[in-house]
């Protein structure tokens, strides 16, 4: 199983040496996957990706979140066009890198929103996606759709809403990325999500109830792991936690990253990596017994 950590656990910045910093770290932390923010397609030095991939090579998937100009889940066609662009984008970079993952929220803006989706937004997200997913699947790259919390979108916030989005969208090369931070906020608990899902789960972010150490909030991670154990879940587990004391300009602002959970990355990321390494060992003997 890929076991990754989130890019901004190391570094803001996606320059070569943001690259060197985070690839290297990530390996150091004892991770094998990294997942790298693609909030700009446009803008990602490719060049700087491949150069640090070849010096210290690592599997990498990416995420990201729709933007207002690019809300595949408006009604404006122009917005639409550009969340489909961006995400195209995004798949070929992806492929050049060999990812075999993109997820996070493709399918909506990540804000608040002062209303609920609208039947038209809806349909336009599935229509997008269903493209999307055709290609990626020709590029070997499965896609996930993150179910994120209330206040950061306002298309799907459950596991099952997410199934019943996926079943109007009804392309294979779609699955569910769950993250135990936002099921805490929406979930009526961490087991059942996971089991509705099964075979269609195919991305896990693991994040503590505030987005630091992990085991130091208020998630339920044992049973999310006995869950994982239960499906056969084999698909990447990512860490993700956002503190102050690395800041995305664009994605902090987004996830409402405020104040700072933790000042050494390195021993925050070599504990996350063992966290989520002893919980997987432990819930492995379940089918033992
Ligand atoms: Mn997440």
């Amino acid at each position: 199983m890929l076991i990754g950590c989130h890019g901004l656990v190391w570094t803001g910045t996606f320059d070569e040496q943001g690259f060197d910093l985070a690839v290297g770290k990530s390996i150091d932390a004892g991770f094998t996957l990294l997942e790298i923010p693609l909030l700009d397609p446009d803008a990602f030095d490719l060049g700087a990706a491949k150069r640090s991939l070849a010096k210290r090579p690592i599997a990498i998937s990416a995420s990201l979140g729709q933007s207002e100009d690019t809300d595949i889940s408006g009604e404006d066609p122009d917005q639409v066009a550009a969340g489909e662009r961006k995400l195209m984008t995004a798949l070929e970079i992806l492929s050049e890198l060999d990812a075999e993952y993109f997820v996070g929220v493709l399918h909506s803006q990540l804000t608040k929103y002062q209303a609920p989706a609208t039947a038209r937004g809806r349909q336009n997200s599935i229509e997008v996606l269903r493209r999307v997913a055709e290609r990626a699947q020709q590029l070997g790259i499965r896609l996930g759709l993150e179910v994120v919390n209330r206040y950061e979108t306002n298309l799907f916030n459950t596991a099952r809403a997410a199934l019943s989005y996926l079943d109007e969208l009804g392309h294979p090369n779609v699955g569910v990325h769950l993250d135990t931070y936002h099921m805490n906020i929406e979930e009526s608990d961490l087991f059942g999500p996971v089991l509705a899902c099964g075979d269609r789960l195919s991305y896990v972010h693991i994040g503590e109830s505030h987005r630091g150490y992990l085991g130091s909030g208020t998630v339920d991670f044992d049973s999310f792991f006995r869950a994982l154990a239960l499906i056969g879940y084999q698909g990447p587990i990512a860490f993700e936690s956002f503190s102050t004391a690395v800041v995305s300009p664009q994605l902090s602002r987004s996830l409402a990253v405020w104040r700072n959970l933790w000042r050494d990355s390195d021993d925050l990321g070599a504990h996350a990596n063992r966290f989520i390494r002893d919980k997987l060992d432990a819930v492995a003997t379940i089918a033992l017994h």
